[in-house]
This record gives structure tokens, sequence and C-alpha cells, in this order.
């Protein structure tokens, strides 16, 4: 050990010779001028000495300041300078690949190295780590996972947790594993770093932690909405937007009026556009009175406007637009660059943020571009805290996110946008006052900013605790109660044990709290269990096609319009597609398959118009059906060479007998005597004056006791139980055998 003793300090010299050397060099002092420049490193020495004389300590500061890019680098150096540099071993986790292996390089670049010498990164099935390399940046999934094989973290030295603030679920798991581990490892160091000031909140968790905070400088930012936008940009909202699928109509009506104020139109414009999203419960503020209210149907034409507004009439800047998802930052750089102005590249620098970005492609994003030609950065909301653009002066926000997902083994993002907070908000429009003030364009009323609500609720307290359980047993966190009582905010004790009661009810977990297999599945989907429950047997039983318009149907919401003045129409329109099915999931599926059917004859809209149906929302339905399938895909579910081997079919009884099996045990007995069911399962149940399900089928008795209830081995008693007087009621004892028989058999099928 002495001669590893020695070989160690003898490799430490010659890092402090080489980092030496590269900051005498040119390029070397040049970036040395430029980290000395942020705002970061007037408290470097204050930063390194809370951190060696504290195990956990909490650094916070405006975005932009270094803390991602210079802090690791401060303890690296310092580590460096005390002859240590060879057997320090810094991790520092990101919440996005994208940002772990950015920020690798940059601090590569700062350090005058190529990636994977001293500095690497490493995320989900990618990495570029050498022997030598001593700081480690990785996201958050993959720290975790190497907790779960190393508990100790044998060798590491420190562990920083960036973007707290985000409170994303593995960030919340991953600090409850290393509360755990502090005292057994006290020469470890914490560092946690967030861009908000809510750090006593993390500092009361680790027992008063010290906080430091680095302060930092951001000009005003001009904030509009969509009211002033439409009337300092000349855009008319009616003329060539659909604003939903009602509005259309008001629109159209609009149009035909000859108003003689602009001015008026356009409020009268921006009034019924509102009045067309249903504001009328808005006054409850919550999330889903805004669901109402789609920037995606407001549409790329609008950001088009805007960009090109910028472009014609405004000062030099860059503009940074956020945007919920890679599809839809595809699909509007498509739309820009067909344009005679956008997509002039003397005139407009175009680019795309993303995941995997070469890095040639990534430097365009830091750089200036030449005078006159103008940066037009389209970005998701990881734009918002995690990179820097210096040069944005405009901003336009489309006010929605992709919430990051609760899937921490395979990373799958969450599947619908969803409307921000104000403090996302606030964050979007700080982003353009880097340099000087700066102007943001809130794609949206103000009435809707108000609904926001002031903060996203961590992921941990959004996931639906089903979903949640899953996940703590699918990382092996143990067990599922007590690991989450050790959270920063934990759900409420009683909802947890009933989602466990619950996943053991439909077969994810056993008796002893451990996952099925079936569980492992359902762990990789994110869905809710029933869901994902109806898509596993859908695709094993080969109706994958009605179902995933069934589970997209209810992760969305159903596509049938009810305006008020038209009630009774509207609800015989529903009712042609459930006629005598007894089934609201059924009528999902037909409006889906009517309406996919009228696309491919170019008659959508007129299809959606006669039957009072959202094209909005079964364009939701359809675009979620994809990603279902590369989710299944993914899983091995489907052979996507054996697609067209009935993995479609619509055995309306087979179709049936699934859903069953998703909804159980959401199931009551059918009274109604026009219902040929013995059953009726359904989705929801609430509560107003008297109880209404919502979105239900009616299922036979075959169905029930094929696929009501466990489909596993273990959990036959138990549904047999809870079927038990039924059975005894309704069957002769030889055929509860028969019946236990076929369901055994099943089981085994489906278990294997
Ligand atoms: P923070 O983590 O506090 O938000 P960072 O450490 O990410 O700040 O960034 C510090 C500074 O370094 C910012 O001004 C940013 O513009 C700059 N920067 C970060 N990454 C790069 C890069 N790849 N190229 C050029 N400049 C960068
Ligand atoms: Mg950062």
């Amino acid at each position: 050990s002495a001669t590893k003793e020695r070989i160690l300090r003898q490799k430490s010299l010659e890092l402090c010779d080489r980092q030496q050397e590269w900051q005498d060099s040119p390029e070397g002092q040049k970036m040395l001028e430029f980290r000395r420049s942020l705002p970061a490193y007037q408290e470097r020495e204050i930063l390194l000495k809370a951190i060696s004389k504290n195990q956990v300590v909490v650094i916070s500061g405006e975005t932009g300041c270094g803390k991602t890019t210079q802090v690791p680098q401060y303890i690296l150096e310092s580590e460096i300078e005390a002859a240590r540099g060879a057997s320090c071993n810094i991790i520092c986790t990101q919440p996005r690949r994208i940002s772990a292996m950015s920020v690798s390089e940059r601090v590569a670049a700062e350090r005058g190295e190529q990636i994977g010498e001293s500095v690497g990164y490493k995320v989900r099935l990618e990495g570029m780590k050498g022997r030598d390399t001593r700081l480690l940046f990785c996201t958050t999934g993959v720290l975790l996972r190497r907790l779960l094989v190393d508990r100790n973290l044998r060798g590491v030295s420190h562990v920083i947790v960036d973007e707290i603030h985000e409170r994303g679920m593995n960030e919340d798991f991953l600090l409850i594993v290393l509360k755990d581990l502090l005292p057994h490892r006290p020469d470890l160091r914490l560092i946690l770093m967030s861009a908000t000031l809510n750090a006593e909140l993390f500092s009361s968790y680790f027992r008063g932690a010290p906080m430091l905070h680095i302060p930092g400088f951001t000009y005003p930012v001009r904030a509009h909405f969509l009211e002033n936008i439409l009337e300092m940009t000349g855009y008319r909202l009616t003329s060539y937007n659909q604003i939903d699928d009602y509005g259309q109509e008001k629109a159209w009506k609009m149009q035909k009026q000859t108003l003689r104020k602009r001015k008026s139109q356009i409020a009268s414009a921006v009034e019924d556009a509102v009045e067309a999203a249903d504001f009328s419960d808005y006054s409850h503020r919550t999330q889903e009175s805004l669901s109402c209210w789609n920037p995606d149907s407001i549409g790329f034409n609008l950001i088009e406007h805007v960009l090109c507004y910028i472009c014609k009439n405004e000062r030099p800047g860059a503009v940074l637009v956020f945007m919920t998802g890679w599809e839809d930052i595809n699909t509007l750089k498509d739309q820009l660059q067909a344009h005679p102005l956008l997509g002039d590249p003397s005139r407009v620098l175009l680019l795309a943020c993303h995941g995997s970005m070469a890095s040639s492609e990534q430097r365009l994003i830091f750089n200036r571009p030449p005078d006159g030609v103008r940066k037009i950065l389209l970005a998701t909301n990881m734009a918002e805290t995690s990179i820097t653009i210096n040069d944005v002066v405009f901003v336009v926000d489309c006010g929605k996110a992709k919430e990051t997902s609760y899937d921490a083994l395979n990373n799958t993002p969450c599947l619908l946008p969803t409307w921000i907070s104000k403090a996302s908000a606030r964050q979007r429009r700080g982003r353009a006052g880097r340099v000087q003030p700066g102007d943001c364009y809130h794609l949206y009323p103000r009435c809707v900013y108000d609904a926001f609500t002031d903060y996203q609720l961590p992921e941990l307290l959004r996931t639906p605790l089903q979903s949640l359980c899953l996940q703590i047993k699918s990382l092996q966190l143990g067990g599922i109660s007590e690991f989450l009582s050790k959270a920063l905010q934990p759900p409420e004790s009683l909802s947890v044990q009933n989602a466990i009661d619950y996943l053991k009810t439909i077969g994810a977990l056993d008796e002893r709290e451990n996952l099925t297999v079936l569980g492992r599945h359902l762990s990789m989907l994110p869905v809710e269990p029933k869901l994902g429950k109806m898509l596993i047997l859908g695709a094993i039983f080969k109706c994958l096609d009605p179902i995933m318009t069934v589970v997209a149907g209810l992760s969305v919401r159903d596509p049938f319009l009810m305006p008020y003045d038209k009630k009774d129409l509207a609800e015989s329109a529903k009712a042609q597609f459930s006629a005598r099915e007894f089934s609201d999931h059924l009528a999902v599926v037909r409006a889906y398959e009517g309406w996919k059917c009228a696309e491919r004859q170019q008659s959508g809209y007129e299809y959606c118009w006669t039957n009072f149906l959202s094209a909005q929302t079964l364009k939701a339905i359809d675009s979620l059906r994809k990603q279902f399938f590369y989710l299944l895909k993914d899983t091995g579910l489907v052979d996507l060479d054996k697609e067209s081997c009935n993995m479609w079919s619509h055995d309306q009884h087979l179709v049936r007998a699934i859903i069953c099996a998703g909804l159980f045990p959401g199931v009551c007995s059918a009274v109604e005597p026009e219902i040929p069911y013995p059953w009726l399962v359904f989705n929801d149940k609430v509560k107003v004056n008297a109880v209404f399900l919502r979105d239900s089928t009616a299922v036979s008795d075959s169905a029930m006791l094929l696929f009501g209830g466990r489909i596993s081995r273990g959990g036959l008693d138990g549904h047999l139980k809870m079927l038990g007087g039924y059975l005894e009621f309704f069957m002769k004892p030889e055929l509860a055998n028969i019946y236990l028989s076929i369901k055994q058999e099943l089981d085994e099928l489906v278990l294997s």
C-alpha cells in the first residue's frame, strides 16, 4: 500500500503540473479569465472552506452564476492542489442526460482536456470515462442504480446533487438514500445546489446544514401576455387559427363581422378564445380548469408570427422559444424553415436544443452568430435552468411543459404536456435578462397565468402513489411505507397504505410486497398501473389496437364534446357510437376509428363537426397511441416483426374482458334491465348528490370470472374469496373447478 500511495502522490503532482501548464497557455489564460468573471468565483474560497468543514452544504445562486460548471471544478482543483488529485472521486448528478453530457464537455474544455481524462460523464447506456477520471457528471438515475450495488459508495469523496430545486422524484429518492448513508461515511461530502431560494428546506432536512448563496444580477424583462401580443404584433387570432373546435365556429362568425376598430376586434378575439376555452369554472383556479386552454391549438402560426415580428421590429439579440417536447420542436422547425424570412440562413440561425446534439451543434448554441443574423433557439424546459445562453434577449413561452417522468429506470418521458407554474414562467422570463433588458412573450392570456400554481409540486407528491410504490420496489429501496416516511415531503401514510393494498389486489405486488412479474412490467410503463395492465394484456391477447385507444382516451379525456346549448344533439351523436354496446370505452374506439378513416379521406374536420368530437383530443389520442406502441416495443411485449399477425383483433368480447382486467376492482353489478350484461366495470366513481360512475363498460360473467381480479396464481384465492358468494350462488361446484383450471392456465400464460 505504500507503493500505491507513492504512485497516487506521483499522479497528483503530475495533475498539478498539467493544470498549471494549461493555465499558463494563452487559451488557458483566456478561459481562466472567463471563469473568473463568473459570480461564483468571488465565493470560491468561502465555498471550499464550508465544504471541507461540513459534511453537507447547500449552495444556491441565479442560473448562470457558475454553480454547475465551476463548483465541481473548484473542488477538483483544490483536491489537486492538496495533492489528493489522484485519490479524490467527485460525482455530480444532473436531472437530464443532456446536461450531464454537455456540462462534462464544457468542464473538460475549461480544463484544456479531452472528455474522459480527468472529467467524464455517464448516462444510461452511454458514457465517457477513463481510468483517471476524477470528476464524473452523471444522471441522478445512474447514481441511484450504482447505489443499488454499492450501498456505501466506496471510494467516492464528494457527491454533488445539482438542480435540487426541480424536486424531481429521482433527486428526492437520492436524498433519502444519501441521508441514510452519511453516518456510515463520515468522510463523504454532500453538496446540494439549487437555482432558486428554497435552501432552508434542504438545510433543515440535513439537520441545519449551512446555506451559501452566490449573489448574481439580471436585467429587468418586460412580460407580454397574449392580449398585448395580439395587439402589438397585429396578429389576427381568428383569421387562420383554430382556437378550439368550438372556438372555430365563433371565429368564423367573427370574421364575417366587420368591426370598425381593430383594437376592439382583437379584444373580442381574446375574449372569444377565453370563452371558447370555457373559463367559466376558472374561479376554481385548478390546473384542471386550465386544461381547456390549449396553446397547441393556437398553433405554431402564432409562434411564427411573433418570431417574425421580433426579427422585423426588434433590436438585435437571440430568441429562446420554450416548447413542450421534441416532436413539437421538429414540427415547428420544419415550418419555420419554409418561411421566407425565418428560413433564410443569411438572416436567421435556427437551432434546436435536444438530448443528442452533436458537440459542434452545441457550440453553435452558445456562440454568437455573425452580425445581422438572428439566433433563434427552440428548446424544452431544460433551457429553464440547466443551460444558460448568454445572448438571449427575447423569450417566447408557450406555457406548457412535459413534466419529468417518474420512471427512474427507463427515463421515459412523461406523456402529456401540462401547464407550468408561476415560478417556471418567471424563470423562463428571466432567461431574457442575462446581458441587457429583455422581452418575454407569454402565449397565453394574463388570466391563464393568474391561474397557474405558485410552484410546481414536487414530483414525488404529484406522481400517482401506485406508480410511486412500484418505482420504490423496482429500485429495491426497501419497504415502501418506511422508505417514503423519510422523504423531504412525505405523502400521507394512509394513502400510501391504500396504494399498496390496491397493488396487491391487482396482482402487481405479492403478499410480502415484492414485485410480481406483472408489477415489474407495470413499473416500466409510465401510465397508471390499471392502464398499464390493460396495455400489457392487450399485447398478450393481441387486441392492442383498440386497447391502446381505450387507454389513450382514459389518459387524456374522451373526445366527445358536450356544448351547453346543444347538449341533446351532442348526446345523441355520442349514442350512435355506443348504441347497444353499453361501453363508454368502445364508443371512444369507434369514434377514433371513424375519425382516422375520415382523416384519410381529408374530411377529419367535418367528421368531428357533425359528430361533436374534439379533433384536438383525437389528435392527442393518436399521438399517445404511438408512444404506447414504442414503449411496449421497448419492453419487448410487442414484436415488431409480427406486427401484422393478429396484433389487432377487434373481437369485442375480448376487448371487454381486457378492459375488465384493467378496471377491476372497480366493478358493480348492473341492474338496468336493458343491459344484457350482469357487470359494469368503471374507471372512476364520483360523489355529487348521488354516486356517478365515469367511463364504464358492461361485461359478461365469463369475462369477469376469467379476467376480473388478479391474474396471478397467488391471487387466485383472494379473487375467489371476493367472487366466492357469486360462485356458490351461480355455479355448480363442477363448473367452479373447470373455471379454476382455466384460470390457472391463464395465469401461467400471463406469468410466462
Ligand atoms: P449555473 O449552474 O449556475 O446555472 P453554469 O455553471 O451552468 O451556471 O454556467 C456558468 C456560465 O458558463 C454561464 O454564463 C454559461 O453561459 C457559461 N457556459 C456554460 N456552458 C457553456 C458552454 N458549453 N459554452 C460556453 N459557455 C458556457
Ligand atoms: Mg446549473
